[in-house]
Order: structure tokens, then C-alpha cells, then sequence
């Protein structure tokens, strides 16, 4: 492949022996810092953790007690903030997909750190500064606008700041400036080429050869739909709001799971029921500590997202360890008739069906005292052909598909591309219409 691209070799192929020695250090300050919020300060001292020196090894942070959603919800809007108001110049809050948003502040020199990761994911994917490339997530609260824009301008890149929506004047930008590198959701990327097809155009017609794809669960299936949609590679992009946003883990060039940037934060995996650490390759929760935030400290956060510590090495040499894509949340998970299953099982086999378009939803009933599961899906304008006997016998393969994927048959619905609803940002996949008890 040539020469790997890298945007800060000197941390990013540092030896595990030297990071670590950083990242305990960078953990003593981040406690000092978080001693200062009244929320640490009570919840650290009855931990009997008072002094930064508290902590003597790495291994200590499992002393420290975790943090939660509800912590923070509990914290808004200024428990957290660890240093005088006029030090910070930024906040940022949660999408709030799962309830009240939780806000995070920024130093000027939070912001800079958050750049200086977002650069490194950008050059990781092979892009460069003869890129151009449009921002398609909102710009505002949410962290995926301006935390790509930042790290983008750093790179030096030619920054399209389109935001979300509008999808022909999206399609138009990339036409006219010759975009060659995309920001969005997973969702709206497939938005986005159908609506490129409805209006009479080929993907030839644009410049377009690199997306990052993230903000929302999404397989492999739908990975593989966008690069051959698109004639590109979409590299998958995690983040969150309370770990700044996008920057926290990025695919390399080879796509072999995300790269965490442990000099910036201490990555653990447990038992979400347990609490316990769990081995390197057994799926559990991710948990992580912020190492270089002064405003908002984090400490031993419960993210919810389910994943799994990659084994081994990525050819690229990196040193920072690679996380397995998000298979969901601790918290989004189904259950239907006593079985448990989670949205992203029902995506994965949904987009392994060729007939299958873009975009589906998840509606949940209740039919007398049983669950009863719909999925309904839009077709493929390519197969879309209106047949009834080929679509009953369509209607029952996905049925068949989806009861060996999740053990559940759904009465399935098919639709005509371009008819369920769209989401500009995060897609709303479920609609749970059961009553609560
Ligand atoms: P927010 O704080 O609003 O940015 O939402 C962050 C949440 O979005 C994460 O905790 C994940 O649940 C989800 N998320 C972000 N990026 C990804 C990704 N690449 N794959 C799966 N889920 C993601
Ligand atoms: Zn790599």
C-alpha cells in the first residue's frame, strides 16, 4: 500500500510502555482537575481517592467509581465544569437520542486537543489536503459539525461547512466544488443517493472518493452498500458527545476496526451486568476516562455502546488499540416475545438482501398479550417491480431471513423507495408502540 499516511507519528506509533507511562500521568492531572467539581469531589473523597497521588499505578483507575448518563443529567447544567466559566469557551451538548441532554465545556486548549485527534482520524483514512470536503452533519450542539470542521481546517483541507439536509443543494455543492470526501450518517449517505438517482444523476458526475461514516449503528452490509453505491471507501467514525464527539476512534486505511486514542483516553471493557473488566475479545461495554479535558474531567464514563477489543496487530503499525464496530447499545436492546434482540441484528440481515433499498423501521405492537414485530422496508427502485406474486414471495424470504437472523419472524412491509420517513441526522429505526406494563 505504500506509504502509510500518519498525522502525529510520534504518538500515534508510540511504544505501549511510554503511552502508558503518559497515560497515568495524564490520569493524575485529569483526578486533579475532576477534585474540582463538586460532583468528583464528593463521589471521589468517598471512594477514599483525595490527592491525585491516590493514584500510583494505571491499574488504580479501577478504584474510581463510575460515571453515568444519569450522573451527568443530574450534574446539568454546571456540576461538572472543573474550571471558572470565563476559562471556557465552549459547550457542547448530547443528541439526547435516549433522553435529557448532558452537556460538556471546552478550554480553548480542549478544543485543540479535540482538533488534534480529529486530524490524525482524517489523515489515518488516507486524506489529505488537496481534499475537499463537505461536512454533512449538523452544525450546532451536536458535536459532529464543528468537531470534523476543526479537525478538517487542520488538515487543511477545503472545508465545505453544508450541514445537514437539504439533500439537492447537497448534491449540488459536491457537484460544483467537486467534493471528494463526505461527512454524514450512514442513513443519509443512502438518502443521498437515491435522491442523486431520482434526480437523473450518476455517481460519475461527482468527484466523490472517501466518506466517514458514523454517529449511529450500522453493519458491515451497509458499509459495503455505501462504497459500492458510491464507487468509494467509507470509513466508520465513533464518537460521543461526552468524550468531546467524532475523533475518539477511527478506521485506517485497512478498515480493520477502530483505532482508540489512548493518550487521550483510558479505554476499559466490562460486564454491563457484572461491572466487571472482561478480556481482550469478549463484547462487553465500553468505559473510558477522559485524559485531556480541563472543563469537563470525565472519569470512567459508562458509554452503554457494546463492542469488542480487537486482537492483534493492524498492519498500519499503529500502537493504539482497535475496537470491533458498535453492535449496539446495553440499552437499545429489543425484547419481542421474551427474546432479546437488538436493531442492528435485523439491519445486518435486512441489507444482505439484494431487493432490500434503503431505508426500514422497526415497529413494535401489541397484539393481546403477545409482541408482535413489523419491519418494514423499502425496496429497490432497481427491483421495484410491483408483481404481487414476486412481492408475497419476497415478502416471505425476508420474513424466513430475519426469523434465522434474530429467532423472531416479523410480519414484513414492503415499501416504495422513498416512502418511509427520513431523518436528517440520527434515524429513528424503532417505534415501540407497546404499552409500558
Ligand atoms: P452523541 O453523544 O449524540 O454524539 O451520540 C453518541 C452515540 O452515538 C454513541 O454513544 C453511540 O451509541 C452512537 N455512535 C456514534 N458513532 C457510532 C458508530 N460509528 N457506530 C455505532 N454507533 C455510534
Ligand atoms: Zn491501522
Amino acid at each position: 500500500m505504500g506509504k502509510i499516511p500518519v498525522w502525529n507519528p510520534a504518538i500515534e506509533f508510540i511504544e505501549r510502555e511510554a503511552l502508558e507511562q503518559l497515560q497515568l500521568a495524564r490520569l493524575r492531572q485529569t483526578v486533579e482537575w475532576a477534585l474540582k467539581t463538586p460532583f468528583y469531589h464528593q463521589r471521589l473523597t468517598e471512594a477514599g481517592l483525595t490527592r491525585p497521588e491516590d493514584i500510583a499505578s494505571l491499574r488504580d483507575v479501577r478504584n474510581i467509581p463510575y460515571t453515568t448518563k444519569d450522573d451527568l443529567r443530574e450534574a446539568y447544567p454546571a456540576g461538572l465544569l472543573a474550571v471558572a466559566p470565563e476559562q471556557a469557551v465552549r459547550l457542547h451538548t448530547s443528541s439526547g437520542t435516549t433522553g435529557m441532554p448532558t452537556v460538556i465545556y471546552h478550554t480553548r486548549r480542549d478544543i485543540e486537543h479535540w482538533t488534534e485527534l480529529v486530524a490524525r482520524c482524517i489523515v489515518a483514512t488516507g486524506a489529505t489536503a488537496r481534499d475537499v470536503f463537505q461536512n454533512m452533519t449538523h452544525y450546532g450542539l451536536f458535536t459532529g459539525g464543528l468537531g470534523l470542521h476543526y479537525g478538517a481546517e487542520q488538515v487543511g483541507m477545503l472545508v465545505i461547512p453544508a450541514s445537514s439536509g437539504n439533500t439537492h443543494r447537497q448534491i449540488q455543492l459536491m457537484k460544483n466544488f467537486r467534493t471528494t470526501v463526505v461527512h454524514a450518517t450512514p442513513s443519509y449517505l443512502l438518502h443521498l443517493y437515491e435522491v442523486l438517482v431520482n434526480d437523473g444523476m450518476t455517481r460519475e458526475q461527482l468527484c466523490l472518493r472517501k466518506a466517514f461514516i458514523g454517529a449511529e449503528p450500522h453493519s458491515e452490509q451497509t458499509r459495503r452498500k455505501i462504497e459500492e453505491l458510491f464507487g468509494i471507501k467509507a470509513y466508520n467514525s465513533y464518537g460521543l458527545s461526552e468524550m468531546n464527539g467524532p475523533g475518539v476512534a477511527f478506521e485506517c486505511v485497512y478498515q480493520t476496526g477502530l483505532h482508540l486514542w489512548e493518550d487521550a483516553y483510558i479505554l476499559e471493557m466490562i460486564d454491563p451486568r457484572t461491572l466487571q473488566p472482561l478480556p481482550e475479545g469478549e463484547t462487553g461495554e465500553i468505559v473510558m476516562t477522559t485524559l485531556q479535558r480541563q472543563a469537563t474531567p470525565l472519569l470512567r464514563y459508562r458509554t452503554r455502546d457494546l463492542s469488542h477489543l480487537m486482537s492483534g496487530h493492524c498492519p498500519c503499525g499503529r500502537s493504539h488499540r482497535r475496537l470491533a464496530r458498535i453492535t449496539g447499545r446495553s440499552d437499545d436492546m429489543l425484547i419481542v416475545n421474551g427474546v432479546n434482540l437488538f436493531p442492528s441484528q435485523i439491519e445486518e440481515a435486512l441489507m444482505k438482501i439484494p431487493e432490500v433499498g434503503t431505508n426500514y423501521l422497526i415497529q413494535l405492537e401489541k397484539r393481546g398479550s403477545m409482541d408482535r414485530l413489523v419491519v418494514k422496508t423499502e425496496l429497490c427502485a432497481k427491483l421495484f417491480m410491483g408483481d404481487r406474486q414476486t412481492l408475497d414471495d419476497l415478502r416471505e424470504r425476508i420474513g424466513e431471513r430475519l426469523r434465522s437472523a434474530i429467532l423472531v419472524k416479523p410480519a414484513i412491509e414492503l415499501h416504495q423507495p422513498g416512502s418511509l420517513p427520513v431523518s436528517e441526522g440520527k434515524a429513528q429505526r424503532v417505534l415501540d408502540l407497546r404499552p409500558a406494563f
